[in-house]
């Protein structure tokens, strides 16, 4: 077993109003560097950073599955500004776009020459994550997740440096979250969570992490979703949720539900989340065989209490497909996507470095099984 979090996470409701005696009085930093998309302009949170910070430079073109390209271009200019912290403040695209920038401020070379673990030589630069979807846990995983443009490949950059510096957690600034953002980034963070309990390499410390968060998540996402302005209690347990999944997949693993989001999230540029929330019960099934007990403890955490643990593991996935239905997840042959692309997904998904993770193994034609029932259901 080997768990780590060096990252230090500041948890409360008003959070951000801490953002600048973490950068001046805890990082020390003199030169910060905002990285987020064109989003969170709209939400008016960067002129409050602003307002508080000073005038920060800011990079504010990262896309949803952040490319590439993007990262590059943005880190020949953090090259020449030197900067001495880099701040991520978004959801996953821009703290994994934030992220692979602090490596390429003190290292040469392109996001693609660093795909893999620790192959930067400098430490990358400290980064301050500030998470503003409830999805992704990004702000305490050592990841960044890229897509590469050339070969339509999603990448992963990892390295214990990768961890950011602190987490900013502020439940808060959920509350401009469109909500079928809250649904799709909830029902990642709760794949995150059931995919960390039930992946191989799960221990028992991610074991409570995963656990917590699940209970969390289901207690939460339906009235956070339905309002999350008002309900103060359902979003601040949602973004709890969503940061102790991050800790516990990214000390244990994902599985198959990863490996067919992330190759449709790169083939397609689907959303990562409604990706993750299409699959997630389809891979449940097909994974029940190999751990129908851990299931039958996910059960248990969601409140499900049947006659036996098959019984628990086949109402857990009922549940999960209505609680999709209820938050408005698309059905898979709603996304345009044609079946002659099944093949090429299953071979990525088949590739993909958390394949051997999931805990029953999973060939092509598996893989190929799952698209096929998912498309049919
Ligand atoms: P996202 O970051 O792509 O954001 C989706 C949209 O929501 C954007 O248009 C953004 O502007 C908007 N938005 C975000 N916060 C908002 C707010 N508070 N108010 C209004 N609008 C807001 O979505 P995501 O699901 O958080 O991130 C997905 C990415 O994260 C994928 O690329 C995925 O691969 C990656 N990911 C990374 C990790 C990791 O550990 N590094 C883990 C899982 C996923």
């Amino acid at each position: 077993m080997n768990f780590q979090m060096p990252t230090r996470i500041v948890f409360t409701s008003g959070a951000i109003a801490s953002l600048k005696a973490v950068i001046h009085d805890d990082l020390k930093a003199k030169k910060p560097f905002l990285v987020t998309d064109k989003g969170m302009i709209q939400t008016g949170l960067i002129e409050k950073i602003n307002d508080q910070v000073g005038s920060l430079e800011v990079f504010d073109d990262v896309e949803p599955n952040p490319r590439s390209t993007t990262v590059n271009r943005a880190g020949e200019h953090v090259r020449k500004i030197q900067p001495d912290l880099i701040i991520a403040l978004g959801g996953g695209s821009a703290m994994d776009a934030a992220k692979a920038v602090a490596l390429l401020a003190t290292n040469d070379g392109k996001i693609e020459d660093y795909e893999g673990k620790e192959k930067y030589e400098a430490a990358p630069l400290p980064v301050i994550a500030i998470p503003t979807t409830c999805g992704t846990g990004s702000e305490v995983t050592w990841v960044s997740v890229i897509t590469d443009t050339e070969r339509k490949f999603k990448m992963s950059i990892k390295g214990i440096e990768m961890f950011p510096s602190v987490a900013l957690v502020d439940p808060d600034l959920l509350m401009t979250l469109p909500g079928p953002v809250v649904a799709s980034t909830g029902l990642d963070a709760l794949t995150h969570a059931i995919e960390a309990y039930t992946s191989k390499p799960a221990s028992p410390i991610t074991d409570l992490f995963a656990l917590k968060a699940i209970k969390l998540i289901f207690n939460s996402l339906e009235t956070a979703f339905r309002n999350i302005e008002s309900e103060k209690e359902a979003r601040e347990n949602l973004m709890l949720g969503s940061t102790m999944a991050g800790v516990a997949f990214g000390n244990s693993d994902v599985g198959a539900v990863h490996c067919i989001s992330e190759s449709i999230g790169a083939l397609f540029d689907i959303p990562h989340g409604v990706a993750n929330a299409l699959f997630l019960p389809y891979v449940m099934q097909f994974n029940v065989p190999a751990c129908t007990e851990r299931f039958a403890d996910i059960a248990a955490a969601a409140g499900i209490d049947e006659k036996s643990s098959q019984a628990d593991a086949d109402r857990l996935i009922e549940k999960i497909k209505s609680l999709s239905h209820v938050l408005g997840i698309p059905l898979f042959k709603e996304l345009g996507i044609n079946k002659d692309q099944f093949a090429k997904i299953a071979e990525y998904s088949f590739k993909n470095n958390s394949n051997p993770s999931n805990p029953r193994d999973t060939s092509v034609e598996d893989y190929l099984n799952i698209l096929e029932t998912a498309y049919t259901d």
